[in-house]
C-alpha cells in the first residue's frame, strides 16, 4: 500500500478503522500514535502491548512508565514528542509482529513521519530500527551513536524500554546515555 492523505486527522481516522492484515481481529482499538503532531523528536516502538491495547495510546504501561521517566530525563515532557509504533494494533499475546504486519502497517508509519517532520527520530529496539534503518545487526551493536537520517534529521537507536526493565542497570545506564545523544542531535 502506498498511501497519500490530505491531513493527520485523515490519516488517523483510516488508520483507526484499518483491516489491512490480521492484527485487526483480535485488537480492542488501533493504537495510532500520541503526542505533539509538530514534534522535534519522536520515538517509535515496536506495538501496543495490553494496557496500550486498552487505552487505545502507545506506552502506557510499565515499558511506557519508563519511556516517559527517560524522556524526563532529558528535560522533555511526554507531550512535547511524538510517540508512535511499528504496528499500530496489538499482536496477540504481546507476540512479535511478523513480517506480513509490518510492512502492511509501515506506511502509516511512514506518513506520520512525512507529517510531523521530525528532526531526531529514537527507534526503541530491533524492530523499529530495523525498519528505519538499514541494518542487519541487533541494537545492542548499532545503539550508542547517532546516524545520519532523512532529509538532513538524525536517527538515535536505542535499547526497547522492555528491555531496560529486563536488563537493569547497565541497561537503563545506556538508554539514558542515547536519549543524551538525541538531545545533543536536537541542539536544545
Ligand atoms: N511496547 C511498544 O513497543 N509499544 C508500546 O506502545 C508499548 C509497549
Amino acid at each position: 500500500m502506498t498511501a497519500t492523505f490530505e491531513s493527520f486527522d485523515e490519516l488517523e481516522k483510516v488508520a483507526a478503522a484499518c483491516t489491512a492484515c490480521g492484527l485487526c481481529e483480535a485488537r480492542t482499538q488501533v493504537v495510532f500514535g500520541v503526542g505533539d503532531r509538530h514534534a522535534d523528536l519522536m520515538f517509535v516502538g515496536e506495538g501496543p502491548g495490553a494496557e496500550e491495547d486498552r487505552q487505545g495510546i502507545p506506552f502506557v504501561g510499565r515499558a511506557g512508565q519508563l519511556l516517559t521517566r527517560l524522556v524526563g530525563g532529558i528535560g522533555l515532557a511526554r507531550e512535547q514528542v511524538y510517540i508512535a509504533n511499528v504496528v499500530k494494533c496489538r499482536p496477540p499475546n504481546n507476540r512479535d509482529p511478523n513480517p506480513v504486519e509490518i510492512e502492511t502497517c509501515s506506511p502509516y508509519l511512514e506518513a506520520q513521519l512525512s507529517f510531523i517532520e521530525p528532526r531526531v527520530v529514537v527507534t526503541l529496539g530491533n524492530f523499529a530500527t530495523k525498519l528505519l534503518m538499514p541494518t542487519t545487526q541487533g541494537i545492542t551493536k548499532v545503539r550508542g551513536r547517532t546516524y545520519p537520517w532523512r532529509h538532513g534529521a538524525t536517527l538515535v537507536p536505542t535499547l526497547h524500554p522492555a528491555a531496560v526493565l529486563r536488563g537493569g542497570g547497565k541497561a537503563l545506564a545506556q538508554a539514558r546515555a542515547d536519549l543524551v545523544l538525541a538531545k545533543r542531535a536536537l541542539g536544545t
